[in-house]
């Protein structure tokens, strides 16, 4: 902001511009710091703004200030946002972050560019199958690993066994099994009670051993606000922010 504006005429939204602003500025001074302590090319890192609970408004913001990867993990709340995004003539790239139900499948493929939560072979042949009628061209898509196995917070689990549907193994010969899915990578999410250096480093040899049986499948979400350095070091290329950027979500108000 410059110092000749006179305060009485500035609007919300240029308040809500220049806060986005200034966010933008400290997570990226973080994500250059932390590529450079993990000997990392900046480029290497793509931010993606997780704008969930916050309005369209700010996606467009974002878009205005050189952030067009944008991640959601509701349909029900993505859908909307990014018709109206679309509506006012702004493009930027969908990242679908959240729990995928199958009947969301239709609407998700319509708006994202790359879901990152695919955690089932079910899963994956109804986004296959609503990918071939309602996209019209291959979606690009992670698969979600559960670091420490836990029950009902989403991801695939290695050695779960082939015949079960959350089997990271049989997730993965899904996805690279359909032609309408492009399998390029892993994502994770920190178990709540793990040290993120515990889970960053057993997420890169899990990416590895992918990496070595797919070798197309080289991105890595992985890193939140919380810990986006951790997971840098461990080879994130998709950092995915929300609080540290956005501000606290509303509804943890
Ligand atoms: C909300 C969310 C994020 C962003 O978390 P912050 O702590 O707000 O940075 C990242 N990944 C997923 C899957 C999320 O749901």
């Amino acid at each position: 902001m410059t110092g000749n504006e006179n305060p009485a005429s500035e609007t919300a939204g240029d308040v809500r511009q220049a806060q986005l602003r200034a966010n933008l500025a400290l997570v990226r001074d973080r994500l250059a710091a932390a590529c450079a302590a993990a000997g990392r090319r900046a480029d290497e890192v793509t931010l993606v703004a997780v704008t969930k609970t916050h309005p369209a408004a700010d996606v467009i913001r974002l878009a205005s200030l050189g952030v067009t990867e944008i991640g959601e993990n509701r349909d029900q709340e993505a859908s909307p946002k990014a018709a109206e995004v679309a509506a006012a003539g702004v493009k930027v790239r969908w990242h679908f972050v959240g729990q995928l139900q199958r009947n969301k499948c239709r609407s998700v493929v319509r708006y994202a560019d790359l879901v990152h939560s695919v955690d089932g072979v079910r899963l994956a042949e109804a986004l296959a199958r609503a990918t071939r009628t309602g996209r019209g061209r291959p979606l690009e898509v992670l698969v979600q690993v559960s670091l420490d196995a836990a029950p009902g917070r989403g991801g695939a689990i290695d050695g779960a066994g082939v015949d079960r549907d959350d089997d990271l193994a049989a997730v993965l010969a899904a996805v690279a099994a359909a032609p309408e899915l492009d399998l390029r990578g892993l994502m994770a999410v920190a178990p709540l009670d793990w040290e993120p250096e515990r889970a960053y480093a057993s997420l890169a040899e899990l990416a590895a051993r992918v990496r070595a049986d797919y070798p197309s499948a080289n991105l890595l979400s992985a890193g939140m606000s919380g810990d986006v350095e951790q997971a840098i070091s461990y080879g994130a290329t998709h950092v995915r922010i929300g609080n540290a950027l956005l501000g606290v979500r509303p509804t943890l108000m």
